[in-house]
């Protein structure tokens, strides 16, 4: 009897927790964080601190009481008492927090398994932003590649790359007593490199799978066009072209392929794609991992943005050693502000304040991220702010952006090429939805075991 038991990700999108059992084995499927963790009970400073460990978010049950799961010091002040943990493995998919946040927790002698690419985003991450993304420490970290086999008690797993948003993204085969489960991370068909999502769909099928968990986050896509990586480059490029000044464009730094959009629809059009220093620092760590990025130090495309120092001026000392490798190639206000018409930068929300000592005219701005912060209540506030800064300045607005995930109708070809015997939807909150696609659909509970 193999069962899982689902912490997170069960009708919710995000926050998968998914621990495993077979016999004597026992292994999570990532320990990531929900979105919407804490905040119906934190608000900006009023949060957790870390010395407290688990204890506050026991109280608030935002954390599974589990016996010999995590470390010493986080059980400390907690009603759990410390044993040595009972976990064989936690295996990672990819390093979106909602995949990974949660790692801090758990005792360091359980060995986590995670991709050689997630590895290093990991790392490159809590060098930029030490307390935001911190896995903690962990004794054993084991790096795997698509293809491993990977050998846990009698329990074989086989990760198997996709593609997602981030590099890096993998989904697993595990082979238990009662035949092939199959995990699907987070995955979508519709990017440059589609391919690595369609060997891992095939890898599955030949699994001939007991068990499929499928991530369903765009199941409701069905009215909606599911625009590919490829559009958004076109769109880009035309938004480039058409500007007359200075073109600003917003997008997650760790999305890679869309980096790629931006860099060739700028080159395209001779101009020069401008990055902060950590923009700068994560491809240059990237590039030996993968091959297509260009080189930040060499490439005449690239300069870097350098915001002028507390001593007033430009100088080394001004800024973290980190950053000073890049002195090279920096560009400065004035030479972004002398040069507007050749320009594509990207400008985040919090480095908005740049466009004082910019000063744009017929600026453009592409906003090139998740539709949640234009569309979401939540963000209203920030929205404003940032609609105030584009009317002030005279700056037109653009969106081009296409999803992480796989659409709803990508979704049902993936579920009917593995054709599992059992389907279970998970990281969604449509998985009544998958019974379009099959006959036996098992729908997960936060917090519940299932048998299968
Ligand atoms: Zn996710
Ligand atoms: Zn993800």
């Amino acid at each position: 009897m193999v069962s899982l038991t689902f912490y997170g990700g069960a009708n919710e999108i995000g926050g998968n927790k998914i621990l495993l059992e077979d016999k004597d084995a026992r292994i999570y499927l990532d320990f990531g964080e929900s979105f919407d963790f804490g905040e119906d009970f934190f608000y900006e400073y009023l949060q957790p601190r870390n010395a407290n460990g688990l204890e506050v978010y026991f109280e608030f049950n935002l954390m599974p009481k589990v016996q010999k799961l995590y470390s010493e010091k986080m059980v400390k002040l907690t009603e759990l008492k410390y044993e040595k943990p009972d976990i064989d493995a936690v295996f990672i998919s990819h390093s979106h927090s909602d995949h990974v946040n949660h790692l801090s927790f758990i005792d360091e002698s359980i060995p986590v398994y995670i991709g050689h690419g997630t590895q290093r985003i990991l790392e490159i991450y809590h060098k930029l932003y030490p307390t935001l993304v911190d896995i903690g420490e962990h004794k054993t970290m084991n790096l795997f590649k698509s293809g491993d086999k990977i050998k846990i008690k009698h329990l074989i797993i086989e990760p198997i790359h996709v593609e997602h948003s981030i590099p890096g993204a993998y989904g697993f085969i595990v082979h238990t007593s009662k035949g092939a489960i199959v995990y699907s991370g987070d995955l979508r068909l519709h990017g440059p490199q589609s391919k690595m999502t369609d060997e891992f769909v095939e890898a599955a099928a030949k699994a001939k799978p007991y068990a499929l968990l499928m991530e369903g986050t765009r199941m409701g896509s069905e009215s909606e066009h599911n625009h590919t990586e490829e559009e958004v480059e076109e769109k880009v490029e035309k938004i480039i072209k058409e500007s007359k000044g200075i073109v600003f464009a917003y997008f997650s730094m760790s999305n890679i392929d869309r980096f790629m959009s931006f860099y060739r629809a700028s080159v395209k059009n001779k101009k020069k794609l401008v990055i902060d220093t950590k923009f700068a620092y994560i491809l240059d760590n990237l590039k030996d991992k993968i091959p297509v990025l260009p080189d930040v130090m060499t490439d005449k495309n690239i300069s870097v943005y350098f915001r002028i120092g507390k001593s007033g001026e430009y100088q080394e000392k001004d800024y973290k050693v980190y950053e000073r490798k890049f002195m090279p190639k920096i560009i400065t206000h004035d030479e972004v502000e002398a040069n507007q018409r050749n320009i594509v930068m990207h400008m985040g929300f919090n480095k908005l304040m740049e466009l004082v000592y910019i000063q744009p005219k017929d600026a453009d701005y592409i906003y090139s991220s998740s539709e949640h912060f234009l569309e979401g209540e939540e963000n209203e506030a920030e929205r404003t702010v940032l609609e105030n800064w584009m009317k002030h300045f005279g700056v037109k607005f653009h969106k081009a952006h296409c999803s992480g995930h796989a659409s709803r109708k990508d979704l049902e070809h993936i579920v009917k090429t593995i054709n599992p015997k059992i389907l279970i939807p998970i990281h969604t909150q449509r998985a009544e939805d998958f019974k379009g696609f099959h006959v036996n659909v098992k729908i997960p509970e936060k917090g519940k075991t299932m048998e299968i």
